[in-house]
């Protein structure tokens, strides 16, 4: 699923959304052949994403959680098994708003992966510095520890389900884009962190940008061979937006 080397457009929606506007999305939704997209809505969507969805192979529909347990006595959590039902191709695991908001640790992220690979499930795993750790030098620091703390820990993790998507907290829905230099650098980063903690196959994982990516801005970090591709909070919700970052990465990859 991440392994075919092309740029990767996904949208992340949050609790966003209503009913007319997700049908209207994907009535505007532009698909392009040289790239794959992606959209993660709120978990009642993926039912009516069945039908609505673009059926082909390089349009994924993803989950942006899933509970650290497979079934049982977890009121209000939604298991691997029905999100899977539902045609998720992915789930977003340890984004950072899960992280800082309801507590999630490296423990119950490794929980999450481990589902995520025994149903073949892909995995985007969201990893990235604050403010305060990048303005005392801590970049490689804090990548390393959420990247090593978790993922040599998963059992059997395969490399066509992984990807990780590097999101500076400080520049989620704040309109602040780490700049390309910046990213570059911790993409760079993150891949000899790979390097170094993983199997050499996965040395193709995708690494993905997420941080206040827009039509503005997504060609000048797009065209960078080290950034696979972006997630995309608040400019996934305008189909157009979607639309022109996707068709910028098109144009890159053609
Ligand atoms: C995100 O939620 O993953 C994200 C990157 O949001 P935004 O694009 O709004 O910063």
């Amino acid at each position: 699923m991440f392994l075919n080397q092309k740029k990767i457009i996904l949208g992340n929606w949050k609790m966003n959304q209503n009913l007319d506007q997700v049908r209207s999305f994907f009535e505007e939704l532009e698909t392009f052949g040289d790239i794959s997209q992606g959209i993660c809505p709120q978990a009642p969507y993926l039912s009516i994403l069945e039908n609505i969805r673009p059926k082909i192979g390089n349009f994924l529909v993803g989950s942006q959680n899933i509970s650290s347990e497979a079934s049982g006595a977890f009121t209000g959590e939604t298991s691997i098994q029905t999100l899977s039902d539902f045609s998720s191709n992915f789930t977003l695991v340890g984004h950072s708003e899960r992280r800082q908001l309801f507590h999630e640790n490296d423990e119950l992220l490794i929980k999450k992966i481990n589902l995520s690979m025994e149903h073949g499930v892909g995995v985007v795993f969201c990893i990235g510095e604050t403010l305060e750790q990048r303005e005392s030098n801590r970049v490689n620091e804090v990548l390393s520890a959420q990247l090593t703390n978790v993922l040599p820990k998963v059992q059997n993790l395969k490399p066509e389900l992984t990807c990780i998507a590097y999101e500076p907290v400080w520049a989620i829905g704040t309109g602040k884009t780490a700049t390309a230099k910046q990213a570059v650098e911790a993409h760079r980063m993150v891949k000899s962190i790979i390097s170094n903690s993983l199997p050499a196959k996965f040395s193709k994982t995708p690494i993905l940008y997420g941080g206040s990516v827009k039509p503005s801005n997504a060609q000048e970090l797009l065209e960078n061979p080290e950034i696979s591709g972006a997630l995309i909070g608040g400019a996934s919700l305008k189909a157009s937006d979607f639309n022109e970052i996707s068709r910028i990465a098109a144009n890159i990859q053609a």
